[in-house]
């Protein structure tokens, strides 16, 4: 298939674009690089380094089988503080792609969605059936284009698929995680590793979890990118599906501090901090839905494989 991957440069979509491209799709990125790395879009990969609101109409007249729409804004807290930014830049951005995709009629779309959009859950583990109550910007817009897709895939005939990623960790080979301001977790407990930082943070030790800390669910970024391949084969025409992708296990903060720990051979100094503003208590995924619909299998699911990725990674950079 030829696919045109948006936000193709940054960590879920360059993975993703990669193993499409090893795969034998032809593979096209659409990146404006503004969080993005040229060095992180594979060989025989081409990259369109422009703004998607400036040049989309005229890529998808190209003729392309699939778009992967990973280009967002994605941190919270700013979403929180400059809401304009992620409404214009998340579903501004995306209405005009799927305006243009509706204009040259692409058949198909999978698109980045999130935990985000189901806010606090009633109960553990998630599934795609939970309320969604978003308790920050960045969910509700994430939600806002899930919503639009569902519309755009019924009533113009496009197999729509969004995939809701949890915590997203690991790194395929010379790709991984690279922010410029960098908000999550294992990353950050890697710079401590590094010498880069002193101290990490532990945000609220009185949760109403096992050890009083955070619970997420770790999920490789090679199995996220592998679920894309398949919700690209079983997108079906005039529908959108939803899916959620993690591991279905839950990790406390304490507990992938400690798998860093292990992994780096380094003590890792942790200080407890107040609790994160928009924090929920613990989310976990149901992948039930995955599982059976698209036959996908997350093959990375041990924490300290996850971290042994990101801490080689972290390192390979450090020294290069
Ligand atoms: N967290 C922490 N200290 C940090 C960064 C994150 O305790 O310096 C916690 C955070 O409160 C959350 C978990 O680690 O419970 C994962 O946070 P991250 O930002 O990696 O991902 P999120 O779950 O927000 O998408």
């Amino acid at each position: 298939m030829k696919l045109l991957v948006t936000g193709g440069a940054g960590y879920v979509g360059s993975v993703t674009a990669a193993r499409l491209a090893e795969s034998g799709h032809e593979v096209v990125v659409l990146d404006d690089l503004s969080t993005g790395h040229e060095d992180a879009v594979a060989e025989g990969v081409r990259l369109i380094a422009e703004n998607i609101d400036d040049v989309i109409e005229d890529v998808l007249a190209e003729g392309y089988d699939g778009v992967l729409h990973f280009a967002a804004k994605s941190l919270v807290g700013e979403s929180q503080e400059n809401p304009a930014k992620y409404w214009h830049g998340n579903v501004g951005t995306s209405l005009k792609l799927l305006d243009a995709i509706r204009a040259h009629g692409t058949p198909r779309l999978v698109f980045s969605s999130t935990a985000a959009t189901y806010g606090e859950p009633d109960s553990v583990p998630i599934p795609e059936t939970a309320p969604t109550r978003p308790t920050n910007t960045y969910g509700a817009t994430k939600l806002a284009i899930d919503h639009a897709i569902t519309g755009y895939a019924r009533s113009y005939g496009l197999a729509a698929v969004s995939l809701r990623y949890f915590n997203v960790a690991g790194a395929y080979g010379a790709i991984g995680e690279r922010h410029a301001v960098e908000t999550h977790l294992i990353p950050l407990v890697l710079q401590v590793a590094l010498g880069q930082r002193e101290q990490v943070q532990i945000f609220g030790d009185d949760w109403p979890t096992e050890d009083g800390t955070c619970v997420r669910d770790y999920i490789h970024v090679t199995d996220l990118a592998d679920a894309h391949a398949l919700a690209l084969e079983h997108a079906v025409t005039g529908e959108h599906r939803v899916y959620n992708l993690g591991n279905g296990f839950g990790f406390s903060v304490k507990q992938v501090l400690d798998a860093c720990r292990e992994v780096t051979g380094h003590p890792i100094p942790a200080v407890v901090a107040p609790r994160r503003s928009g924090d929920p208590a613990s989310l976990v995924a149901s992948s039930e839905r995955a599982r059976t619909d698209l036959g996908w299998k997350p093959e990375r699911v041990d924490l300290t494989g996850i971290v042994r990725d990101a801490w080689e990674f972290t390192r390979s950079r450090q020294e290069a």
